[in-house]
């Protein structure tokens, strides 16, 4: 099955797509996390993108294509994947479209989760993610003794993303709104379009995820 998620930074898209992973023994393919990693390996590519996501903006179409593309060709790929993080354009929309037909793929479903934007900084100002398995957690939940260990894989490892910050959190909204949201109707032409609320618990979500999934 291949899944695309969608939904503004913050909407639990990170937890969700953990539980549909395990759920559902799919590849995570996700441009966030490949673009991450591209900045700690210092790689040219790391290095063209690495002031553009502090700022919060959309790295060029063209460079996350180009990942895409090469990711899309690995073996693993061919059997199952939650695509999470892209597109985030159109241009990547259409794209994808493209390269799908030419790979002889297709996209089972996509979800569409959304929450208000006031929740989503509340949220984010409170995520911690972990820098050895890319965990997510919240301030609620840290562990009191150690507030960096993580509870997934035990390291010492949890962080604040330099991108979790109000002011970057404002823009990456206002960049989600304008430029990623219309892609959600435009894979609906193509594809299974479910709009998901994301709000109330984890559970509560997976819940309505599940039901969409059966
Ligand atoms: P994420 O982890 O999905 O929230 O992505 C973090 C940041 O990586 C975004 O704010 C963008 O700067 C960049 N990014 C991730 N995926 C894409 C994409 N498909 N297109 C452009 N930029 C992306």
């Amino acid at each position: 099955m291949n899944v695309v998620i969608m939904g503004p930074p913050g909407v639990g898209k990170g937890t969700q797509s953990w539980r549909i992973l395990s759920d559902l023994g799919l590849v995570h393919i996700s441009t966030g996390d490949m673009l991450r990693i591209a900045i700690r390996s210092g790689s040219d590519l790391g290095l063209k993108v690495k002031s553009v996501m502090a700022e919060g903006d959309l790295v060029l179409d063209a460079l996350v294509m180009e990942m895409i593309r090469d990711r899309f060709k690995q073996p693993d790929a061919a059997g199952g994947w939650l695509l999470d993080g892209f597109p985030r354009t159109l241009v990547q929309a259409d794209g994808m479209n493209k390269m799908l037909t030419e790979v002889g793929q297709t996209i089972d479903v996509v979800l569409a989760l959304d929450v208000p934007d006031d929740e989503i900084v509340r949220r984010l100002t409170g995520r911690y993610t972990c820098r050895k398995c890319n965990a997510i957690t919240s301030r609620e939940q840290l562990n009191e003794d150690n507030p960096t260990k993580c509870a997934n894989c035990g390291q010492d490892a949890l962080y604040q993303r330099g991108d979790d910050r109000e002011e970057t959190i404002r823009r990456r909204l206002q960049v989600f709104r304008d430029r990623t949201w219309p892609c959600t109707d435009r894979l609906g032409e193509s594809f299974p379009l479910h709009r998901i609320n994301g709000l109330g618990t984890p559970d509560e979500v997976a819940q309505r995820i599940a039901s969409v999934l059966e």
